[in-house]
């Protein structure tokens, strides 16, 4: 126990700020509030679903339904930050189910954007690599207090966006007992279910970081979860390729994924306490031609046509350039991450001469 040394009282939790000398001055919670409550403001503001679904439109192509819910459960994050606690909300974190390269975390980041929101992104393979002990919690939540330009009750309020979960499901690719991936899920659990974390900030202070309001957002592939939907959809009728779902729709093989739910995600090996704290599962389609060809034209943009056009160069690249890269893409293991390799793979030489040139108007 310590001392407030504002009102004396005897205090288990405590903020560590820094007085007029440079002194440390230890505060608790109620004092720390009336006297740094300015500084730790939460300014919001509310942007109706539709309106963040028209700002997510201009970034991400697809995915229509992941779009809309997002708008949704973001708006709601940004009601129960205006809330003070004045009536009783839950939180909903998510996990996004969607192969790799579709845009889950394109989607968050543009949603934190739109909403002004610190947003920070765990990278949960670089912890299976060093096994659980790497694990740091403080360094994720550090992160998350920079980004909020040490704003605590801002920073209380953020998205963390943990990618990859399924890497740390019990089972790796075979059915092999992954233990350090049982590990990390556990440590993590402990940030998920709401722990304050104390950390030191950018001047060297001790801060209490409460992540009991945090939005979290799982993610990952998930790749054969399918099989799981599969063997829990009742009747198999209609031949090989359809089954009916208890709704008694028909469900077609290649779409089984947003079926899943979470008795399939534990049993593809995440501990039921774990994905339990992710009450909205929502899934992301393959991206098809179309969608590829829209991604690849942006993407064309920003790494070729800008470019040139600083250099005093107009740059037109022709469709059917565009439509061959998306040949190369399309079931590509990487998704839409392989537009721009491809962009590289299949011009590189040309732009080299290009740059070189005389010509001002080119047509490649
Ligand atoms: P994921 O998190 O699903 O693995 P990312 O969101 O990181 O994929 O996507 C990688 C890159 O591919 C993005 O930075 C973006 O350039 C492009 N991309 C992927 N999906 C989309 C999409 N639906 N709309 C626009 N660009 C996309």
């Amino acid at each position: 126990m310590k001392k407030c040394m504002c009102c004396f009282k005897e205090t288990d939790t405590y903020v560590i700020r820094k007085d007029s000398n440079n002194d440390d001055l230890l505060l608790c919670n109620d004092c720390d509030i009336l006297f740094f409550n300015e500084l730790n403001e939460v300014n919001v503001d509310i942007i109706y679903p539709d309106e963040i679904k028209e700002k997510l439109d201009k970034k991400v192509i697809g995915q229509e339904y992941a779009k809309k819910i997002l708008s949704f459960e973001i708006y709601r994050h940004t009601l129960r930050i205006k809330n003070h606690g004045f009536v009783e909300l839950n939180k909903g974190n998510i996990m996004l189910i969607g192969p790799s390269g579709t845009g889950k975390t394109l989607l968050i980041k543009t949603l934190c954007d739109i909403v002004k929101l610190p947003f920070v992104e765990v990278d949960i393979t670089s912890y299976t690599q060093v096994g659980y002990v790497g694990l740091n919690v403080s360094d994720i939540i550090k992160s998350l207090l920079k980004e909020a330009n040490g704003n605590v009750s801002l920073a209380e309020f953020g998205i963390i966006f943990i990618d990859e979960i399924d890497k740390i499901s019990k089972r790796t690719s075979g059915d092999s007992k992954d233990v350090s991936g049982e590990g990390v899920q556990q440590n993590l659990l402990k940030m998920l279910e709401g722990t304050i974390v104390r950390i030191q900030n950018e001047d060297n202070e001790t801060v209490e970081v409460n992540t009991k309001n945090i939005l979290f957002i799982g993610g990952g592939a998930f790749t054969g979860i399918e099989e799981w939907v599969k063997e829990r959809i009742v009747e198999k009728k209609f031949g090989f390729k359809e089954f009916v779902n208890p709704d008694n729709n028909i469900v077609e093989n290649n779409n089984l994924r947003q079926y899943v739910k979470i008795e399939d995600v534990i049993n593809y090996g995440i501990l039921s306490e774990f994905i339990g704290r992710f009450p909205l599962i929502v899934s992301l389609n393959s991206l098809n031609r179309e969608e590829l060809y829209k991604i690849g034209k942006i993407e064309i943009e920003r790494e070729i046509i800008n470019y040139f056009s600083l250099m005093g160069k107009k740059i037109k690249v022709k469709e059917e350039s565009i439509r061959e890269i998306v040949n190369k893409c399309i079931n590509h293991p990487l998704g839409a991450r392989a537009i721009r390799t491809n962009i590289h793979d299949m011009f590189k030489d040309t732009l080299y001469e290009l740059v070189m040139s005389d010509e001002k108007e080119i047509e490649i």
